[in-house]
């Protein structure tokens, strides 16, 4: 696994490692001490006061700076939520938190949508029970994503029903089979994360192993009553993985949505993660809208940020969402038949004004470049060298050395005066190759970078795009010996 560069690392962000390693050490002496046969109450107890405590030090070692570039719905947006309970209709609380845990309060018992960050589940917890204790009859799960299954093992008593989609399994199942992989990139684009090695390795924490015991297919409703109130639970894939799932309340109109929207409503799905998930089928997405404009819902509570409220801002928006995705679907489509490249069909693709929508979680010429990876594959016809395990950067050193590195440093500065910033970083990767410590090159780089990271912030603000100019940014200057 490629390791990556912690910009933190070089501004005091180790003692806080440190700290964050002591505290986890100590209150895992006190965990050894009860093995698992120790009474299931006092277990219970040890295990939510290790997270506790393990969340605390997290969100100490959460030191941004002015680093911290967030839009709205951003991982430093959401990750500086405090833990509260805020109230949707007289019977519906959610915890808030990186994920909302949801609850809905029956006679009967209590029914949860999702379950939140592993780290966040004591505090949650501890604040959705000081409204109501009463059992957890049914917990209802959008998707196997880490940030809403997190507190399933927590809550689940014996006899609790785990609802989710019938892919739920499997999608759990890669991403545990690709963690350390994804960890890693993960990673470069949140630095706050600890690293592989340092984070806390606890059975409870660990990520996967949740078996749902009812589970519901595409575009199909699962249907119960408790207390009085009908839930359903409707399979709606293609938003964010092939398992979501929404929860639906028909007497009073309001749809939980999980992630089925992204963190935040409206906003132009992630119908692919830059970070390295599966793509997402987009026509799936679309067929799953459509089914959620017929429920004509009054509130949508979503498993990130707050609810929005009125049906017709929520039906205009749901289907602007709809066309938008079917609009940039069509054109890729309408554009890989008359012949045109990807990287054409990138340029040009662009919401049309009716249909605009922000694109700070997912973006139109990344979701363009996706729908063609989709449908076409990996080999585009456009060299020989595609075929082979021979990439262009292995002769990157080779055409420097016969170019000559000044060459190529004034290449490079002629794109970057003239605004061809990707240009520039295309040559100074080639020089780079030869000579990977030339100051000269790095200087550059570190120019081109920062013209691209200004023209992100100013421009649609996409998170992911301004994570990963900030890594490598911070590559850059480590290399130049600053940072
Ligand atoms: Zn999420």
């Amino acid at each position: 696994m490629k390791r990556t560069y912690f910009p933190g690392a070089e501004r005091g962000a180790i003692g806080k490692v440190l700290g964050f390693a002591v505290a986890v050490a100590s209150v895992l002496a006190l965990w050894l001490l009860l093995d698992d046969d120790a009474g299931s109450g006092l277990k219970k107890q040890a295990q939510l006061k290790t997270m506790e405590v393990i969340g605390d030090a997290a969100t100490r070692r959460l030191d941004f700076g002015d680093e911290g570039e967030s839009t709205h719905g951003s991982a430093v947006d959401l990750i500086k939520r405090p833990v509260e309970v805020r109230q949707v209709a007289e019977n519906i609380y959610y915890a808030t938190g990186v994920g909302n845990i949801i609850m809905i309060v029956t006679e009967q018992g209590n029914v949860l949508f999702d379950t939140g960050l592993v780290l966040q589940v004591a505090k949650q917890m501890k604040a959705l029970k000081a409204v109501s204790d009463a059992a957890v009859t049914h917990i209802v799960l959008s998707h196997s994503h880490a940030d809403h299954i997190g507190g399933a093992k927590f809550w689940a008593e014996q006899d609790a029903q785990i609802i989710a989609h019938e892919q739920f399994t499997e999608e759990q199942r890669y991403l545990s089979e690709l963690e350390p992989y994804q960890y890693g990139r993960n990673r470069t684009l949140f630095p706050w994360m600890p690293a592989w090695e340092d984070r806390p390795d606890i059975a409870m924490m660990r990520y996967g192993g949740i078996e749902p015991t009812i589970t519901v297919g595409d575009w199909q409703t699962y249907s119960f009553t408790l207390g009085g109130v009908e839930f359903q639970v409707i399979g709606t894939p293609g938003a964010e993985g092939a398992d979501n799932a929404v929860l639906w309340l028909p007497a009073q109109k309001i749809l939980f949505s999980g992630d089925f929207f992204g963190p935040q409503f409206p906003q132009f799905p992630n119908v692919f993660t830059m970070r390295g998930e599966k793509i997402r089928k987009p026509m799936e997405y679309v067929k799953s809208l459509d089914l959620l404009l017929q429920l004509e819902p009054e509130i949508v509570v979503p498993s990130h940020l707050d609810p929005t409220v009125g049906a017709s801002r929520i039906k205009a928006d749901m289907q602007k969402i709809r066309d938008a995705v079917q609009y940039v679907h069509d054109a890729t489509v309408a554009g890989m038949n008359s012949g045109k490249t990807v990287y054409q069909l990138m340029r040009e693709i662009k919401l049309p004004p009716e249909l605009d929508l922000v694109q700070n979680h997912g973006r139109v010429d990344w979701a363009v470049r996706s729908i063609w990876d989709y449908y076409a594959g990996w080999f585009h016809f456009d060299s020989t060298t595609e075929l082979y395990p021979v990439p262009v950067s292995e002769v990157y050193a080779d055409l420097a050395r016969v170019a000559g590195n000044e060459s190529l440093l004034a290449l490079a500065q002629g794109y970057l005066n003239g605004g061809e910033t990707v240009k520039a970083l295309h040559v100074l990767e080639v020089a780079l190759a030869a000579d990977p410590a030339n100051t000269g090159a790095l200087r550059l780089r570190q120019q081109a970078l920062e013209v691209q990271l200004d023209a992100a912030k100013n421009g649609l603000r996409n998170d992911y795009e301004i994570y990963w100019l900030q890594y490598r940014l911070a590559d850059t200057a480590q290399k130049l010996g600053e940072g």
